[in-house]
């Protein structure tokens, strides 16, 4: 098997989890391509609720999905930060949501200087841990490329490294010899139950 792109390694984490009747979160909207993606997943009896702080952001989505033929009671797109996402989500479906996305960076065609910052992904990827199902996942590709994208990817990395264990499993996909700091994944699966680290008497830890 050839090795799967980033944002294919992301599709392939959250396909796994989203079924037909699902809520899934797409954090940042941009040109709609992963609100799409979601809403085929989630199906009719689903939901998307995506958000964006851009206009553009909104109407390039809504367009996206109109001809694609998906209803729009599948879907919800919210002009708003994501780090709202606990409070903008109906309270039914805090603790329910099977996935979250996130693009990170600008809106490609748009106006660069309205990016992700790293004070709000932090808050937003707080708050998507806590809508998260037990068993779902959150994907964050990162773009270390532009201006501020090499401090918010670290910061990312940094979060999701602090993550218990026992909670959460965290991990980066990333190709390491690509030239010019090219995007990578940070994934994030909530534990269906939390379990305990056994350490034995040889020091050796054993958390399956
Ligand atoms: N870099 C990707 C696209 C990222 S789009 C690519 O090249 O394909 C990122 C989107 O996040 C933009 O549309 C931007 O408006 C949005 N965004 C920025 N800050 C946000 C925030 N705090 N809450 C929600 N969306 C935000």
């Amino acid at each position: 098997m050839g090795f799967l792109s980033v944002l294919s390694f992301a599709h392939a984490i959250v396909r796994d989890r989203v079924r037909p009747g699902d809520i899934a979160v797409d954090a940042t909207m941009g040109n709609g391509h992963d609100t799409l993606f979601l809403a085929g997943l989630a199906g009719d009896g689903g939901h998307v609720y995506a958000f964006d702080i851009q206009e553009t952001a909104l109407a390039n989505t809504a367009e996206r999905l109109a001809s694609s033929g998906i209803p729009s009671s599948r879907y919800t797109l919210l002009l708003s930060d994501h780090a709202e996402m606990a409070q903008r989500l109906p309270a039914a479906a805090v603790g329910g949501v099977a996935a979250v996305m996130f693009n990170l960076g600008y809106l490609p065609g748009a106006d660069h200087s309205v990016i992700t910052r790293t004070p709000s992904t932090l808050r937003a990827l707080d708050a998507a841990l806590a809508v998260l199902r037990p068993g779902g996942a959150a994907t964050v590709v990162v773009y270390p490329g532009h201006a501020g994208g090499a401090d918010e990817a670290a910061a990312v990395e940094a979060w999701a490294a602090a993550l218990d264990p026992s909670r959460y499993q965290a991990m980066v996909y990333r190709f390491v010899n690509q030239r010019n700091a090219p995007p990578y994944v940070i994934a994030v699966e909530k534990r269906k139950s939390s379990f305990i680290i056994h350490t034995s008497n040889k020091g050796e830890r054993n958390d399956v």
